[in-house]
């Protein structure tokens, strides 16, 4: 008989069944956040890691699992809030893709995306990162960080973070000024989050593309007067690269084997920087 306080007698089993082995924990997929999912070199990105069975959780202000703008701190916020809720509080990458060319106006737009929204996605995504394996986060810069000359004290007032100071110069400057300053600043912020980043356990890194032969490029090559220094830029391998180039370099700096890179700027530009700046390392 069973009383509400014993618990019913187990149904008998077959005297030959034995205990089987635990059940294997499911291996949970590999999580990746990418920015800029939706064109370009973010959308190889993306195609290389679900290859790769991995799940991609993409933010875009189109075509994307989480649309949401990058160039507003609302945007930013919810780009962060809706990718760590639908990747389920872990992520074991991110890359921060999503940007603007020199040719965009106004040029405050540029340095909104490409400094501000590059910075506060990663930061916001940290703490999921913080909880996945063999963690790291890239993004995107350009050679342009280091080829465009330098305005430091534009780069100075974006490492201030304050963002309507900022765009108060950026539309005193050019786009090409705008976006190299950008480039520079941002991975400057990156290299800056070393210790900190490490002491979550994340990797963090950049790459630096040359032409890459995307609709942003394209959108540059129209311009008149971006048109003919982007063609002028020399490049020693002779070409421009395809983004799965760059996503293949990403893929290399988010790998776990390769977890003593940290605060790297790695070059995927043909050979340009080095070209221009050979003895600048
Ligand atoms: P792309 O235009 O093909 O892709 C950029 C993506 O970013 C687009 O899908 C766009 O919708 C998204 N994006 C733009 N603004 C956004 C915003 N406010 N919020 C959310 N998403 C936004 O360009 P791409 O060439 O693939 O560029 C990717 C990154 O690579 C950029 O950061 C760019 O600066 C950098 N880069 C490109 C080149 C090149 O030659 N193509 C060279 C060096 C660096």
């Amino acid at each position: 008989m069973t009383t509400p306080d014993s618990q019913p007698s187990p149904a008998p089993t077959e005297a030959t069944e034995k205990p089987g082995p635990p059940p294997v924990p499911e291996r949970r997929r590999r999580t990746i956040a990418v920015s800029g999912s939706a064109s370009g070199i973010g959308l190889a990105v993306r195609e290389r890691f679900e290859k790769s069975g991995l799940k991609v959780v993409g933010t875009d202000v189109h075509d994307a699992e989480v649309v949401a703008d990058l160039s507003t701190a609302a945007g930013r916020a919810e780009a962060v809030a809706r990718t760590i809720e639908l990747a389920g509080g872990f992520l074991d990458g991110a890359v921060a893709c999503a940007g603007l060319g020199p040719h965009v106006l106004p040029f405050e737009a540029i340095m909104r995306v490409n400094y501000f929204g590059a910075l506060a996605y990663l930061d916001g995504l940290l703490p999921a990162l913080a909880q996945g394996e063999a963690p790291a986060a890239v993004a995107i810069s350009s050679n342009g960080a280091t080829l465009t000359p330098r305005n430091q004290e534009f780069v100075d007032l974006l490492l201030t973070d304050d963002e309507e100071a900022s765009a108060a110069m950026a539309g005193t400057l050019d786009g090409a000024t705008v976006y190299g300053m950008s480039k520079l600043a941002m991975t400057i912020g990156l290299r800056r989050r070393t210790a900190v980043w490490a002491a979550e356990g994340v990797r963090l890194n950049a790459v630096a593309p040359g032409p890459v032969d995307t609709p942003l490029l394209q959108a540059g090559l129209d311009d008149k007067t971006l048109g003919p220094l982007i063609e002028s830029l020399p490049v020693p391998v002779g070409r421009r690269a395809g983004a799965h180039e760059i996503a293949g370099a990403v893929g290399f700096l988010l790998d776990p084997v390769n977890g003593f890179i940290h605060g790297s700027l790695l070059f995927v530009d043909g050979g340009s920087d080095a070209l221009i700046r050979p003895d600048r390392v």
